[in-house]
């Protein structure tokens, strides 16, 4: 009679270890592939600080949410969902980059015919991020070069080392 009392772990703890390195990335928040470069930048309007406001209805059939900005010429306009409005402006001026008004702020070319990054192409970044303020009240979550600004005593548990 062999007697093993001496290891009496407990097989019914299984660990289950979930991977979650996404989170340092966000890549798990639906966002689609978008790309680092368009060709199509050249005829962005030079006046991108100042925008219609996110609620702005499409400037053809007045549908009020969600709609497009065209960034060459800041029209409003409604989606492929809706009366297809900023495709149609697209066929018409070949204004091919527009910015999103949903919540994701998503900025589409109709010419790539693909999503662009606005954190990487730096003729998008102002834009996104004035869109950003005007929807959320807020400066969008960007890392970088400009480090932490610790707003006033918001920082609580946070501990920063020098
Ligand atoms: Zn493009
Ligand atoms: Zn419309
Ligand atoms: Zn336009």
């Amino acid at each position: 009679m062999a007697n093993q009392g001496t290891s009496s772990s407990t097989p019914l703890e299984i660990y289950v270890e979930e991977e979650d390195d996404s989170l340092m990335f966000g890549a798990e928040s639906g966002w689609v592939e978008a790309r680092t470069s368009c060709d199509h930048l050249a005829s962005l309007s030079s006046d991108l600080a100042h925008i219609p406001t996110p609620d702005t209805p499409c400037n053809r059939c007045d549908h009020p949410s969600e709609n497009w900005l065209c960034l060459s010429c800041k029209d409003v306009l409604c989606s492929r969902f809706v009366n297809k409005h900023m495709l149609q402006h697209f066929h018409q001026t070949n204004h091919s980059v527009a910015l999103s008004y949903s919540s994701d702020l998503s900025i589409w070319c109709f010419i790539c015919d693909a999503y662009l990054d606005a954190q990487v192409i730096s003729q998008l970044r102002p834009v996104y991020e004035t869109t950003y303020i005007l929807k959320f009240g807020e400066a969008p979550p960007f890392r970088t070069a400009e480090l932490t600004k610790v707003k006033d005593d918001q920082a609580g548990a946070k501990s920063i080392d020098s």
